[in-house]
């Protein structure tokens, strides 16, 4: 039996190394440049390189990899402990070279590339030589995948996309861009769509403007609305065949979404560490916030908060490498999902309003939290589709009952009870 709670000794050296290197290194980065995917940008450049230098010497680059692709093949559960300590900095992850859409990314083109789309992509990618963008959602559908309509059509060697994106992340740094369009419109609506990969220089791509998100100014965000206009790529550029277009979107969003949630621990910590030290540090009537019941109920629900999504991203993760398929753990994913955006939202409001005006201000990070906290609620799908599947998976697991009454209706299990014992209570009784 093993059913333990406890890191190795081990590993929890590496665990230990990543805090102090990510507080004294990384973290200080957030306030001075400006987004981590601007690699080529020459700021970035002068300190990020020597950082990753520093993870791989360490051994601890692109940790959510395999042996096969030049990763240390640690597994969810590891890397999950490992992302909670990346997700307190916008750098870490880019530091650490598991950062994501190019995790998910990286994963699709090592199951579905060509060998020499693997060379020309996948290899820098993993370097994080390059970055990449996936570009699903479009203005008119997001949630409801089966409402796309950017279509590839087929001429000669090559597949010709035309139609309009939405919300492509980092598509204005990537070097391609993975895309799904409708291959078949006659299709059933699962089999109707495939994906390619796009070189970001093919003529025809047509950033239509960068949107932002809560106060960052327009145009000057990195979620791109695009127009892609007769956009001509070489057949091979499609990954898996015709159709495949929702299976091969899978492999990347079930290992995408809890990588989110491993993260978001890491920021729901950060807003929960200053919310505590805050209340031991500002007085009113006389004595510490810490002391108000009120306040105490806030920083309790919170930490219960926290431990219970904690628990429940651990123990998906250790189903991950139990399982080693995604389909297994559909409704564990999904629950995570789910829960992730409500923990962050609520446990940064409470930080927010405990620190009064400060909190609502620019000078702390809370604000641009909450506004984060909808996001994670968003991307990878809405809380709602989720909870649908995790309505849906828990179900299957039981069925209706065939009688008028419940099973749990107390007279029959009273008959029932009398039934299974009541002479022997009798034989008791006659006995006295
Ligand atoms: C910061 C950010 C980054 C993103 N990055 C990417 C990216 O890189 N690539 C990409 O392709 N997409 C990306 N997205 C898009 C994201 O995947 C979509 O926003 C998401 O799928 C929801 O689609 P939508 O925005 O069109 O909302 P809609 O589909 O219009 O849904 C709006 C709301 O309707 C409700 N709703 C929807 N469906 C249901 C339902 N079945 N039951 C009950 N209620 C429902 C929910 O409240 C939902 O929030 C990103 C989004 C954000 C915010």
């Amino acid at each position: 039996m093993s059913w333990g709670f406890e890191t190795e000794p081990e590993f929890q050296k590496e665990l230990d190394w990543i805090t102090e290197f990510v507080r004294d290194e990384v973290e200080p980065l957030d306030h001075i440049l400006g987004n981590p995917y601007d690699i080529q940008n020459p700021r970035n450049r002068k300190i990020v390189p020597k950082l990753q230098k520093q993870v791989r010497q360490r051994g601890l680059w692109a940790c959510h990899l395999g042996p096969e692709l030049g990763g240390p093949g640690y597994g969810q559960l590891k890397l999950a402990l490992m992302n909670e300590i990346l997700g307190r900095s916008r750098f870490a992850s880019i530091v650490f070279g598991c950062q994501a859409p190019d995790t998910g990314n990286s994963e699709i083109l090592a199951h579905y590339g060509s060998p020499e789309l693997k060379e020309r992509f996948l290899t820098p990618l993993l370097n994080n030589e390059i970055v990449s963008c996936f570009s699903m959602t479009e203005p008119h559908a997001g949630a409801d995948p089966k409402m796309f309509k950017c279509k590839a059509e087929r001429d000669g060697d090559q597949w010709v996309i035309n139609g309009q994106k939405w919300f492509s992340s980092n598509a204005r740094w990537a070097s391609f861009l993975i895309v799904m369009a409708v291959t078949d419109p006659d299709a059933a609506p699962y089999q109707s769509m495939s994906m390619f990969v796009v070189p970001a220089d093919t003529p025809g791509i047509n950033i239509i403007r960068n949107v932002g998100i809560g106060e960052e100014s327009e145009d000057e965000g990195d979620h791109a609305y695009i127009s892609y206009e007769d956009v001509r790529i070489p057949a091979d550029h499609i990954l898996g065949g015709p159709g495949q277009g929702f299976e091969v979107a899978q492999t990347r969003l079930g290992g995408g979404r809890i990588h989110h949630a491993m993260r978001t621990i890491g920021q729901v910590k950060k807003s929960f560490d200053l919310m505590c030290e805050r209340v031991l540090s500002r007085e009113t009537q006389g004595e510490i916030l810490a002391n108000k019941q009120m306040v105490q109920e806030k920083i309790a629900d919170s930490w219960i908060e926290i431990e219970q999504f904690r628990l429940l991203v651990l123990q998906t993760a250790w189903r991950i490498d139990k399982y080693k398929d995604y389909r297994k753990v559909r409704k564990d994913i999904a629950a995570v999902k789910a829960q992730m955006p409500k923990v962050f939202h609520d446990v940064a409001c409470r930080a927010l309003y405990l620190h009064g005006s400060l909190g609502v201000s620019n000078e702390m990070p809370f604000s641009k939290q909450i506004t984060e906290s909808f996001v994670m609620g968003l991307a990878d799908g809405p809380t709602e589709v989720h909870k649908v599947t995790v309505a849906r998976q828990v179900l299957r697991e039981y069925e209706g009952t065939k009688g008028l009454f419940p099973t749990g209706h107390l007279p029959a299990l009273r008959e029932q009870a009398i039934q299974k014992y009541g002479e022997m209570l009798e034989l008791a009784v006659g006995n006295l």
